[in-house]
């Protein structure tokens, strides 16, 4: 078992000054510890889909349907997306958007593993879940690489399984 946390770089002032940004890149590029990630934020939960929230989300994401045997469905931010869409906008820690996912993603009752990696003021995590409900999907669990616990996300999201592999 690697200790994967000590891939996790902290990067003063990015985006935007007064913000301390957490960088996965050191962990991604480390085998053991990627593949271990990949791993343990799916490991024993039942589910259809994942779902992979534009960027860091896919590169977590795919692999952890790959891995489950599950399709995989991109959130994306607004624009991207080709086909006919859903949409939510939200407020986040720096800034506003606004995310999209395809209105046909979903067959209904699926069950859903939304995958992203940081849970920060969970303004995010909260629109997907709103997103993937109107689709007609139901949320399995909603799983992070990490979570910012100063910043209380989770409190947004009541009700639902929430997987953290680490708590800063
Ligand atoms: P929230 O909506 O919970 O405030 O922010 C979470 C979203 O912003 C996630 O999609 C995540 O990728 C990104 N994010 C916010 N802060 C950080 C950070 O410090 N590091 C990384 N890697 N992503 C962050």
């Amino acid at each position: 078992m690697t200790d994967w946390s000590t891939l996790i770089r902290d990067v003063p002032d990015y985006p935007k000054p007064g913000i301390l940004f957490k960088d996965i890149t050191p962990l991604l590029a480390d085998h053991a510890a990627f593949t271990q990630v990949v791993d343990e934020l799916a490991d024993g939960l039942v589910f259809d889909k994942v779902v992979g929230i534009e960027a860091r989300g896919f590169i977590l994401a795919a692999p952890v349907a790959y891995h489950s045997g599950a399709g995989f469905v991109p959130v994306r931010k607004k624009g991207k997306l080709p086909a006919a869409t859903l949409e939510e906008s939200y407020e986040l820690e720096y800034g506003s958007a606004t995310i999209e996912v395809h209105a046909d993603a979903f067959t209904p009752g699926d069950r859903v593993l939304i995958v992203d990696d940081v849970l920060a003021t969970g303004g995010t995590a909260e629109a997907t879940v709103a997103l993937i409900r109107r689709a007609g999907a139901e949320i399995a669990a909603v799983s992070f690489l990490m979570e910012l616990s100063f910043l209380s996300g989770r409190d947004r999201l009541q009700g639902l399984e929430i997987r953290t592999l680490l708590t800063v």
